[in-house]
Parts: structure tokens; sequence; C-alpha cells
């Protein structure tokens, strides 16, 4: 059992005020797997005065040496991509190998978006040739208080982490209380590469606890959030009270629309993506969209796949998907799979309980919904485990309309080869991110979402430039 009680704040490890263990649950095993703390007020506010304190210091430190140190950061992340993965199956069930490429490799992708946007970025520059006198200042928001969920735990601590120490942001993180052991591992390394005391500090705590502390402190400038909507609208009240700036990084329920047209693998390709991550990613597409012509072809290709799908522990080599992260989600995506049933959905592979063999664990059935309609629980809400809802179109009017019919907006998907028509979809499909036939966007594209899966957007410059505030100087000589 790994003990790991201590914070990072002011650059050391520090007890907290009060002892409060909290046990982190393998999802694989359901056994306990380390013990942490859960902090307080007395914690917060030291990491919060850390962090102040740090700022002016930080601030004036010149770009070139804040990159400096997310370079040896990466350098560092690299050595230690072993131990992350190890720590990322056991805390939240990604199985190994996809933890070792996909997981841990989003992290140092990331950090190395970010150095290469800040390398290029005008921080500090003339406002144009027509104001000779108006300078345009970027500099940093202030205190960055960044939380995170723990689905794809580095993919978040590093877009976070990256973007507000080369903005020059000091900042407290608190990881989410199911995945804080990738956090301290990251906390360790942030020692290591040098960053001056004080940059970065890190809590333990559940949302109630440090999460609400952070969100309602004074000296806390800004709030980035990634995390549900639910958890992301009680911190927009709560920083209203100070007028924070606040990023949410939100939940999502995309719709992946397959055209008559689509190439032969498009629907394979959507069930696969849907169960990455046993379908805990926001950007998932959960919403298969089919047109008439190819949907029952679409729908036994659906089952087939789900069907082959293996589902087993973590700590086990080999492309398959790991449990939920917890019971409280487990018997969450019950529910929601069973209601999808008593509502009239057609399950054609996966359903309730878990899959055979695995009786301990939160394992869930990879899961195909056929035949359901737009205003159906499944079709809803986000489920956040491996379930799939296909809905069956006519005309692409038809499609667009229940495509954008949902209070979310992270990323749609098109398939269709016909290009005219796919850009055409890009334009008029209400999200943040739109992937056409599979491709993904490229390095230091912004990821985001509108309506209620976000604000402002994540990676590369624009993730820098949410750490930002923008300052317009006259009469500069
Ligand atoms: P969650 O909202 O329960 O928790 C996320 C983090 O917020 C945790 O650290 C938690 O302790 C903290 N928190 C919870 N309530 C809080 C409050 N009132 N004040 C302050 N902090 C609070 O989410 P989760 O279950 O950890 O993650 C799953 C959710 O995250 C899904 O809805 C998913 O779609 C979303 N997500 C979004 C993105 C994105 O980029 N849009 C990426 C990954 C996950």
């Amino acid at each position: 059992m790994i003990e790991k009680r201590d914070f990072y704040i002011n650059g050391a490890w520090v007890a907290p005020a009060q002892a409060n263990d909290f046990e982190v649950i393998d999802p694989s095993t359901e056994e306990a797997c380390a013990v942490i703390s859960l902090g307080g007020k007395a914690d917060t506010d030291a990491a919060v005065a850390a962090a102040k304190a740090a700022l002016p210091g930080w601030m004036a430190t010149p770009v070139a040496e804040r990159i400096a140190l997310v370079e040896k950061l990466i350098e560092i992340y690299g050595k230690r991509s072993e131990e992350m993965a190890q720590a990322m199956s056991i805390e939240m069930g990604a199985p190994i190998d996809m933890a070792r490429s996909q997981q841990v490799g989003a992290g140092s992708y990331h950090l190395q978006n970010f150095i290469n946007a800040a390398k290029a970025y005008d921080f500090d520059a003339p406002l144009g040739d027509h104001a000779p006198n108006d300078r345009i200042i970027h500099e940093a928001v202030g205190v960055a208080a960044l939380i995170t969920p723990w689905n794809w735990p580095m993919n978040q601590v590093t877009l976070k982490v990256g973007a507000a120490a080369v903005a020059g942001c000091t900042m407290v993180l608190k990881p989410s209380e199911q995945s804080p052991l990738n956090a301290m591992l990251f906390a360790e390394m942030m020692d290591e590469a040098g960053f001056p005391k004080g940059v970065f500090n890190l809590v333990n705590g559940d949302g109630t606890g440090v999460g609400s502390q952070l969100t309602a402190h004074p000296d806390v400038d800004m709030v980035s959030f990634t995390g549900s909507t639910r958890a992301g609208t009680a911190i927009s009240k709560s920083a209203a009270e100070t007028l924070k700036k606040v990023h949410l990084e939100l939940g999502g329920k995309g719709a992946n629309v397959i055209f008559d047209d689509a190439d032969d693998k498009a629907v394979k390709r959507g069930v696969l993506h849907m169960m990455n991550n046993t379908g805990q990613s926001c950007n998932a597409p959960s919403r298969m969209l089919v047109q008439k012509g190819i949907y029952d072809q679409a729908v036994a290709t659906a089952a087939e796949v789900a069907s082959k799908v293996t589902v087993g522990p973590a700590s086990e080599s080999g492309r398959h998907i790991g449990p939920v992260v917890n019971e409280l989600q487990w018997n969450k995506i019950q529910d929601l799979i069973q209601k999808g049933i008593d509502e009239g959905a057609k399950l054609v592979a996966g359903g309730t309980g878990r899959p055979d063999g695995l009786n301990k664990g939160f394992y869930v059935k990879p899961t195909v919904f056929a035949d359901a309609n737009n205003q159906m629980v499944v079709a809803r809400e986000e489920i956040f485990g491996p379930v799939l809802t296909m809905i069956p179109f006519d005309t692409e009017e038809e499609a667009i309309e229940i495509a954008n019919d949902t209070p979310y907006g992270l990323t749609n998907y098109v398939q269709t080869q016909d290009s005219a028509r796919a850009n055409r979809m890009a334009r008029v499909l209400r999200s943040g991110m739109v992937e056409i036939n599979g491709k993904s966007r490229s390095a230091g594209a912004p990821f985001g979402g509108m309506k209620q899966s976000g604000n402002g957007r994540e990676g590369g410059s624009w993730g820098i430039e949410d750490f930002l505030e923008v300052k317009a100087v006259g009469g500069w000589t």
C-alpha cells in the first residue's frame, strides 16, 4: 500500500494541518492501493499564500527562463514515464499499455506544444506601425487554481501547468482525489526541474473541501477547471463572488455523423473510439448518427465490434479496456443502461451486470444501443462508460438538427467521402471541435467546448492565452 499523505507547498513536502486520511481504491480489484490526505482550509491557505508570495518573482522571470524550466521538466517526465503509467493503472484503471502510450504520452506532447507556442508568442510588442507609442503587454493573470479530474490525469495536469508556467502564473493544483498519485509524481518532477519555490503547489482534497476553498479564495485570481458540468456550475457560482476569471472544460455528448458514403472502416472506428479509456472521455463519440441507407449494416457491425472488445484488469498487457473508475460510476452506468432498455432503445451488445468471469472490479460490458431517438436518456446524458447509442437519420438537415440538439458542444465527428459536405457540416455543428473521417486535430490546435461543455481553450498558444491578461500601454517611448 502506497502512503503519501504530504502536500507540496512552497517548494517542500509538508504534512497536512489536520489528519484526514482517504483511501484510493484500485478499480480493477476494489482493494485500497494508496492512502492520501484530504486537505483543509489551513492547507489551502498555506498553498495560496506561497503562490501569492512567489508571483512577483515568477512574473519578472524572462519567458525564455520559464520555457527552459519546462524543457527540463519534459526531460524528467520522459525518465519517469513508467512510474506514471503504473500509478495510473492502479488509481484509475487505465490498461497499462494504453496508460504508457496514450495517457502518459499526452503529457509530454502538451508540454512540448507549450514550449513551441511560447517561443513564437509575442508576450510584449508594439501595437503596430500606426501607433509607435502603444505597447501591448501580455502578463500573467496571477495565482491560478488548477482543478483536474481523474480520467486523463496527466493530460489535464500538463495542459494546465505547462500553460500557466510559461504564462508566468503561480499555481495551486488540486487533482482529483481519485487520481492523486500521478499528480504527486508530477509535483516531484516540478521540484526536480527546479521551479522556484511557491510557483507550483499541490494540495490533495475533494470538491467540497480544498476545491471549494480555492474557488472562493480572495487571493486566487483565476480557476482553470476540468470536470463535470455539475461541478463547473458550482465553481462558476462560487468564483463569481470574487469575480475570478474562470476557465471551464466540461462534459460532452458528441455526435458521430456517418453518411451513406462513409469509408467502410467508419463504424468500427467509431465504436472503438467510444470504448477507448472505457468510454471515460469528455470527447467520446457517444451518439452514432447513421444514415438510413447503411443503418442496418452499421448496427450489425457495431454490435460485432463491441462484442469483441475485451475487458480486463488494468495491470494486464494487451489491447483491452479496463474497469470504470469507481463504484459510484459503475452504479450510475448500470442505471443508465437499464433506463435505455426501459425507454425502448434496442440493446444489440452488452447490457447490465459485469462481463463474464469478472466478478470483482468495476467492469462494465461494452454496450451498444440501436434504434434510439435523441430524446432518450442514453442520447442526452453523458454516461462516461463504454456505452454507444445509435440513432438513424435520413437527410443532412436532420443529422445537423439531431447533432446540435444537446446542451453540450465539445466534439462532433463527420464521416463522408464528400468533402464539400464534410466541410459544410464542420461549419454548422455547434462544438469547439469537429473531426472529419477519423482525423484528429494537429499539434498545437485548441481543445475546448461551446455551450455547456465549457469556455476557453487549452493547448498551444490558446491555452497560454487563457492564463494571460492583456495590458495596453499608451505613451511608451
Ligand atoms: P468532477 O466534476 O466530479 O470532478 C473534477 C474535479 O473537480 C475533481 O478534482 C473534484 O474534486 C473537483 N470538484 C468537484 N466538485 C467541486 C466543486 N464544487 N468545487 C471545486 N472543485 C470541485 O468530475 P470527474 O468525475 O472527476 O471527471 C469526469 C467529468 O469531467 C466528466 O463530466 C467529463 O466529461 C469531464 N471532463 C471534461 C474534459 C474536457 O476537457 N472538456 C476532459 C476530461 C473530463
